[in-house]
């Protein structure tokens, strides 16, 4: 079956084409076709890039003033011209959309129908920057490729399963009744993923399987993993709690908005705007939001980039060591995921190396050797194994949408 994984955010999409079968699932064959992303819509030099594969990249700007224009440049890059994998969109057998927020309404992927697309419209309340987008996006592939199924995997799904006393805030109880107002969690198609690939890699059943999974990309999170299940995760009612990210803060007091507003005459506005994009590496570094820049300042000797590292791997490594107390048993790994989980051994060894106190131990040239692979990198000794596993969240939803389609959800 070819799957056209659709990821509509705010000005980008995002999207691949998976050949996969429930049979193809069982043996791990599933291929990716073409794959691409679309950036800075709502300008006229969107930069577009499309990537089959076998055959050369296409890089080119183009003008996209929206979403529509944006959906239907991807079924012609697969469809047409010298990126061209289908003869035809009609090829395409089903479509799986990345949703932001499912609420409490979903535990799991689901095909969309009315109803369905009407719960995600609900749950904009929940995640107002992300799923209008998402929803847009099935509207506008719903339109162009009639009559094909639709599937929903939704980032929330997989920490449904938090139990009320890690997923409830100490607020009155009456605004989780009225507006929902509980930790959600997010990155779960991501940290559903490392589950699945480190269970295989220790060779022990899923159900019977402990991992602290570690997303560590521009957005961060960490998720306690129980059984195979998650019992908890580092962001909450959004994805600015926890972890200190990019720009975007983690967990602060939370007095600390009104303190600053009251002192900076800030609005309610412009205090979101700070803590969400003026914060974190950036914020604390004055330089920049990615971890590459913020190592080779530190290489130049700047004090505050050596900081913004230093909050960053004490932030992680707290959360590591809280989860792996919370999981109450044996541990079976610590997974590393995302543009800095998988790129950075530095980071990794830093974070690592807090950790001692687990009997955690990395194999040092393991470790130094392992950029952007699946691989162990940790002692033969360590009493927890530590991995790095490149994280495949568009796979996660070509499958999801195998599974809907053929009703094994
Ligand atoms: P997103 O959350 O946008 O999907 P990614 O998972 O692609 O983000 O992670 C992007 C981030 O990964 C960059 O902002 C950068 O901080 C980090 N990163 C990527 N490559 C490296 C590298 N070689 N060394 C350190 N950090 C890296």
């Amino acid at each position: 079956m070819k799957v056209l994984v659709l990821n509509c955010g705010s000005s980008s999409v995002k999207f691949q084409l998976i050949e996969t079968s429930l049979d193809a699932i069982e043996r791990n064959a599933d291929e990716i076709i073409s794959r691409g992303t679309i950036e800075k819509i709502g300008t006229d030099a969107a930069p577009v890039s499309c990537h089959p594969a076998g055959a050369p990249p296409l890089r080119q700007e183009r003008e996209i003033l929206d979403h529509e224009t944006a959906v239907h440049l991807v079924i012609e890059l697969l469809s047409e011209g010298d990126t061209a994998v289908l003869s035809s969109p009609d090829e395409i057998d089903a479509v799986g959309h990345r949703i932001t927020h499912g609420g409490e309404h979903f535990d799991h992927s689901v095909l969309i129908d009315n109803k369905v697309a009407g719960v995600i419209r609900e749950c904009i309340d929940l995640a107002p920057l992300h799923n209008p987008h998402n929803l847009k996006g099935y509207e506008i592939a719903n339109k162009l490729l009639p009559g094909k199924p639709h599937a929903a995997v939704f980032d929330t799904a997989f920490h449904q399963t938090i139990p009320p006393e890690a997923h409830h805030y100490a607020i009155p109880y009456v605004l989780y009744e009225r507006h929902g107002i509980r930790r959600y969690g997010f990155h779960g198609t991501s940290h559903r993923y490392i589950i699945f690939r480190t269970h295989q890699l220790l060779g022990r059943p899923r159900d019977k399987t402990n991992v602290v999974s570690c997303h560590l990309g521009s957005g961060c999170s960490i998720c306690a993993i129980r059984g195979g299940q998650s019992i908890d995760t580092s962001m909450g009612f959004t994805p600015l709690e926890g972890l200190v990210m990019g720009t975007r803060c983690g967990d602060i007091d939370p007095a600390l908005p009104f303190h600053i507003m009251e002192k900076e005459n800030l609005d309610v506005y412009e205090i979101n705007n700070m803590l969400n994009k003026h914060s974190g590496l950036l914020g604390l570094s004055g330089t920049g939001n990615d971890m590459r820049e913020i190592k080779e300042e530190i290489e130049r000797g700047n004090k505050r980039a050596e900081l913004a590292r230093d909050v960053f791997v004490y932030r992680a490594a707290k959360y590591i060591a809280a989860y792996m107390a919370m999981i109450g048993s044996e541990v079976h790994a610590i997974s590393f995921t995302a543009g800095i989980g998988e790129n950075s051994p530095i980071i990794r060894r830093r974070i690592v190396d807090r950790l001692s106190i687990f009997g955690v131990e990395l194999d040092e040239e393991a470790n130094d050797s392992c950029i952007g692979t699946e691989r162990r990198i940790s002692t033969a000794n360590s009493r927890v194994a530590v991995y790095v596993v490149p994280t495949q969240e568009e796979l996660v939803i070509a499958r999801d949408t195998v599974r809907c389609v053929e009703g094994k959800t």
